[in-house]
């Protein structure tokens, strides 16, 4: 349903979606033994691949980006830290303050990293300090 409704809207209004590739990082991260977070990531993979296969006959592009940093990376002034993440749902930036819901600003991040892709970021300079980031 998720799935459905993200192509649908991408569809609807012309654009395409941006998806962070995870399988890069799964090795550096710790392996957990909490059977809730392995449910979670599966399911995260699962909806991946139902909007990848759904957009795709939409005719609707999807974009996968690094997820590198993508939730200590500020979009405004590019300053990445571990602590601009503060809990598991706040975000706020140690260098110029900027603040907002943790997974909001993570999407942020990948959207403009979709975007300096594909040369369509409008704000090259700090989408570029991401990018290399
Ligand atoms: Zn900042």
């Amino acid at each position: 349903m998720i799935a459905k409704n993200l192509v649908a809207v991408a569809q609807r209004t012309g654009r395409g979606i941006a998806l962070e590739d995870l399988s890069g990082i799964r090795g550096r991260v710790r392996p957990r033994r909490n059977q809730r977070a392995v449910h979670a990531s599966w399911s995260f993979h699962q909806l991946g691949a139902f909007i990848e296969y759904k957009a795709r006959r939409a005719g609707v592009r999807v974009i996968t980006v690094d997820a590198r940093f993508t939730s200590q990376l500020c979009p405004d002034c590019g300053y990445t830290a571990r602590n601009n993440r503060f809990s598991r749902d706040g975000f706020g930036c140690r260098m110029c303050g900027l603040a907002g819901p943790a997974d909001h600003v993570a999407g942020i991040n990948v959207r403009n990293r979709a975007r300096l892709s594909v040369g369509t970021c409008q704000r090259a300079r700090t989408c570029r300090l991401k990018a290399d980031g």
